[in-house]
């Protein structure tokens, strides 16, 4: 009979690394979500090779002390949550403390922080999980993370990984998600020497979505907004006319993260229904804010997919407040938002 064992902590987070860090994307959009739940204003992304041999996150958030910097790749260990009851009143983006411990135990990894009131700043390196040097060092105040090599001892998955030009696209679309969730913050992404995005921050989505997708896309959008005691819905929607092939132009933001949610998929899909030919999807950037403990996003390491306590409400919702957007306009011309 073979005989159980207990996982070294090394096995578990190459486990866990699995899940949660599937490919240089799915390690961009954590490291930004750390930015952001740091209080950045601004968020610098650099990387070389689509993310195979570096990505790297600076930011003007927070800082870590440096008493908390092997705290940060120690898996489970978390600065934004302390017990069962506050998991579900999470007000971060982050909370499973899982993430830096994954992507540590499969890089080269860098991590250089200054908290705003020290006067200098600390690195830690670790190669593939463990700890090589810890020292001080001179950072501006804020956090630097580099990643490299990324899965260099796990070659199964190193090998699944696409073209450079494939993972940039992946981590594109990951930058673009927080961008849009965050038109409030400064984004800069670099892929080797070309500056492909540099966001200076704005009160309106609108911009962002312009820059992402052009002004013929964003001019056309129709403002929506609705809110109840509980759920506030604000955003923008496309005009029949301007509608798509399938429906990756549909970006639900929920407390400023961004899911994935079939039943609104279909709520949006009904209110157009009649509207546009079968097959065709409409064009979307809904931001929902409501109370954390009316929806629980710990359903999936990565976040993207959440269980609303209410689904049925919020399906109302949409639907109810996009037939009515749409009766009091004239979906027959091109919309121009009033000046
Ligand atoms: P989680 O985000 O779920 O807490 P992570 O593994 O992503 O777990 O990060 C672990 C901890 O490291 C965080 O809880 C936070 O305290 C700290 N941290 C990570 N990135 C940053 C950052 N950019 N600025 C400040 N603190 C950070
Ligand atoms: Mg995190």
């Amino acid at each position: 009979m073979p005989k159980i064992q207990q996982l070294s902590p090394s096995v578990v987070n190459k486990i866990a690394a699995g899940e949660v860090i599937e490919r240089p994307a799915s390690a961009v959009k954590e490291l930004m979500e750390n930015s952001l739940d740091a209080g950045s204003t601004r968020v610098d992304v650099t990387i070389e090779h689509g993310g195979t041999e570096l990505i790297r996150i600076a930011d003007n958030g927070c800082g870590i002390a440096p008493e908390d910097m092997p705290l940060t790749i120690a898996s489970h260990a978390t600065s934004k949550i302390r017990s069962a009851e506050e998991l579900f009143h999470v007000h971060t983006l982050g909370f499973r403390g899982e993430a830096l411990a994954s992507i540590s135990e499969v890089s080269q990894f860098l991590l250089r922080s200054r908290p705003h009131d020290a006067d200098c700043g600390n690195e830690m390196l670790v190669h593939g999980g463990s700890v090589q040097e810890a020292q001080p060092c001179g950072c501006p105040p804020g956090t630097i993370i580099e990643i490299r090599n990324l899965f260099f001892n796990t070659p199964v998955r190193k090998k699944f990984l696409k073209t450079t030009q494939t993972e940039f696209g992946h981590i594109s679309e990951a930058f673009t998600r927080i961008a849009l969730a965050h038109p409030d913050v400064h984004f800069t992404l670099k892929h080797g020497a070309r500056l492909v995005h540099d966001l200076p921050p704005s009160a309106d989505l609108r911009e962002r979505v312009r820059v992402f997708f052009g002004a013929e896309i964003a001019d056309q959008l129709i403002d929506v907004e609705s809110s109840n005691d509980q759920v506030t819905l604000r955003g923008f929607v496309g005009n029949p006319r301007f509608s798509r092939s399938n429906n990756r132009m549909q970006y639900l933001f929920l407390n400023g993260r961004y899911i994935k949610d079939r039943a609104l998929q279909h709520a949006l899909g009904e209110a157009y229904r009649g509207l546009l030919l079968h097959g065709r999807y409409p064009i979307a950037f809904l931001r929902m804010q409501m109370p954390p403990e009316m929806v629980d996003v710990n359903v999936h390491p990565t976040k993207l997919e959440v269980r609303f306590q209410d689904s049925g409400r919020i399906y109302s919702q949409l639907l109810g407040t996009l037939r009515q957007k749409f009766l009091a306009t004239d979906l027959t011309s091109t919309y121009r938002p009033a000046e």
